[in-house]
């Protein structure tokens, strides 16, 4: 069976192959299976969001096909920035702006609880669906540290290890990450429907 990533990230079809690689024949990102395709992301939750784009993906296809959704969620921001983490400043995809706004609403704060969310969801051509999600637990920290991984990483502290997601290095980050939680969570559930 082949499965199309609603995705053309580099790094999350190399995460995906990693830990789905035995289950399907076939792994492609959206680009080399071909389809151009934007999901409008209209969803109120990060399952929502990424069920709409694993569903039309599998629909345009024919295939199975996997997406994701996923973002930080800061415990004294009531679960903020959420679903808009990418756009948290106003801009999409402005990681600097995003984690100047966060320090700046968090001046004075001492709850500094967060964890990332990531929900996966397999959608197949008949219109069943198998859904997971993971977690990374964490702590937002008062200055940036680290130049590894992405957006909220150089903010986002790990008290077990002392450091930050941005000052791990990719290996160690997809051992731990909420990515690779909810992937795992899934393999475990295609595993039991066998
Ligand atoms: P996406 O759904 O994976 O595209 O993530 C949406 C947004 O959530 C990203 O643009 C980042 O701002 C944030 N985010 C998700 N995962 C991570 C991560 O592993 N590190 C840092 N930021 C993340």
């Amino acid at each position: 069976m082949k499965l199309i990533i609603a995705s053309n990230n580099a790094h999350k079809l190399i995460e995906i192959k990693q830990i789905l690689g035995e289950e399907f024949d076939e792994i492609l990102s959206m680009r080399e299976a071909g389809i151009e395709h934007e999901t409008v992301e209209d969803g109120s939750t990060f399952l929502e969001n990424a069920e709409k784009k694993a569903r039309e993906m599998a629909e345009i296809s024919g295939c199975c096909a996997l997406a994701d959704d996923s973002g930080i969620c800061v415990d004294a921001l009531n679960g903020a920035p959420g679903i808009y983490s990418a756009r948290f400043s106003g801009v999409h995809g402005d990681d600097a702006a995003n984690n100047r706004l966060l320090l700046e609403k968090l001046e004075g704060v001492e709850d500094r609880g967060a964890h990332y969310t990531c929900a996966m969801v397999l959608a197949r051509p008949d219109g069943s669906t198998v859904e997971a999600e993971g977690y990374l637990c964490g702590e937002i920290g008062f200055e940036e540290r680290g130049h590894n991984g992405f957006g909220y990483d150089p903010l986002f502290i790990l008290p077990s290890r002392g450091c930050t997601t941005a000052e791990l290095s990719a290996e160690e980050k997809n051992a731990i990450s909420h990515r690779a939680n909810a992937l795992h969570a899934l393999l475990k559930k295609l595993q039991e429907e066998k």
